[in-house]
């Protein structure tokens, strides 16, 4: 079959021929349906060095994966060939307090994980792919009758990771409250619709990309904004001064820090999500008072469930730019270019 592969650190990936996989116990071979590509494999590909992560290349990529069961291994109870399923994609051991909860993301004992701090596509064999191994069937969330499963792939990351950072904030996205997105991406255009469809706060989308700032109006964004020296002063008076209560940066980037660390209102949250790598001094005056700075990872199984829930109810949609797996590099080129509406999704 065919796979994009990251052979190496610092490179492109390849689309290269390896043997369809073939599940052992207790795993499960999922025929692709759909497969995200995210900014973070832009990450991978250019940022990374040895030793930075717990493994290496060669793997093959795509962390944002559904499709549906083409094998189960001996022992495998809970799904059956041909359903559709989506692939909750950090894999940790399942056992320590944390997977426990479903929150594998922060797996506490990641040496008994499928792999240490990664799962298909960040270090194990992702879905873009024909067919992707899954050691497990608890990585698995059967998918709504109604959700086709390349219409379900970017939900569990471009939609799981902005529900999660969402629903932290959840008790400060009041009725009057307003939440600032910046980076109006493939994660980023979730985050409005969630916003929206789960709370009252308005919201503003921020992004230097004209195209961006029209998709953010199309999901419901309220005001949006190019970034500029002003930006911060203007989304002050949008707010009558006050400032947002929270801000969503999916960029992370020192100005997107700075933007975000000046327009949060006193007791806001401030949610640093993009990996760009920015940094911003922290001290008692350098944000408003009682402003709460905090990374998010990911999200759990239960929300990925929630996620999906949404998407079955029309509540939140993922705009998808569709690639064939031998397109699949395209995709990358594209994202980089800024030139992806929403979501780049591959389908074998
Ligand atoms: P994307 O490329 O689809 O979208 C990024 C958007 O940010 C683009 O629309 C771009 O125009 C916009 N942007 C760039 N510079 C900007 C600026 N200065 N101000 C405002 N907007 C700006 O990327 P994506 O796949 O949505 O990922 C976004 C970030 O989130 C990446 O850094 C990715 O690695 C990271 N990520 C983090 C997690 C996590 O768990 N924390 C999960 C997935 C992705
Ligand atoms: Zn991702
Ligand atoms: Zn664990």
């Amino acid at each position: 079959m065919r796979a994009l592969r990251l052979m190496n650190w610092k490179s492109e990936p390849e689309l290269v021929e390896v043997p369809k996989p073939t599940p052992g116990p207790g795993e499960v071979v999922i025929k692709i349906g759909g497969a995200g590509a995210c900014h973070s494999d832009l990450h991978l590909m250019h940022d990374f060095v040895a030793g930075a992560l717990p493994w290496n290349p060669p793997f093959t990529l795509g962390h944002e994966n559904a499709g549906w069961v083409d094998s189960i291994g001996a022992g495998v109870t809970g799904v059956h060939e041909g359903q559709a399923v989506a692939v909750y994609g950090p894999w940790g051991c399942g056992k320590c307090s944390r997977c426990q909860l479903g929150i594998e993301t922060l797996c506490e004992n990641p040496t008994a994980a499928p792999i240490p701090g990664g799962g298909g596509g960040l270090g194990l064999d992702g879905g873009i792919a024909e067919y992707m191994l899954v050691p497990s069937e608890r990585f698995l969330v059967p998918l709504p009758a109604n959700l086709d499963p390349f219409i379900a792939a970017p939900l569990t990351d471009a939609g799981l990771t902005p529900f999660h950072a969402v629903r932290r904030s959840w008790s400060k996205m009041t009725p009057e409250a307003t939440v600032v997105v910046v980076g109006v991406g493939g994660l980023g255009h979730m985050a409005v619709q969630i916003v929206k469809a789960t709370t009252s706060a308005k919201v503003i989308a921020v992004d230097p990309k004209a195209a961006a700032l029209a998709l953010a109006t199309d999901v419901g964004a309220d005001v949006v904004l190019e970034p500029a020296d002003s930006t911060v002063a203007t989304i002050r008076e949008l707010t009558q001064g006050h400032g947002a209560d929270v801000v969503l940066d999916f960029v992370g980037s020192e100005s997107t820090l700075k933007l975000a660390q000046g327009s949060a209102r006193t007791l806001g949250d401030v949610t640093l999500v993009g990996i760009a790598g920015g940094a911003v001094p922290f001290s008692f005056f350098s944000q408003g008072y009682e402003v709460s700075l905090q990374t998010t990872y990911w999200g759990s199984r239960p929300e990925l469930i929630e996620v999906l829930n949404l998407a079955s109810r029309g509540l939140i949609h993922a705009e998808h730019t569709r690639y064939s797996l031998a397109d699949s590099a395209e995709a990358y080129v594209d994202l980089v270019a800024g030139t992806v509406r929403g979501r780049a999704v591959i389908v074998p």
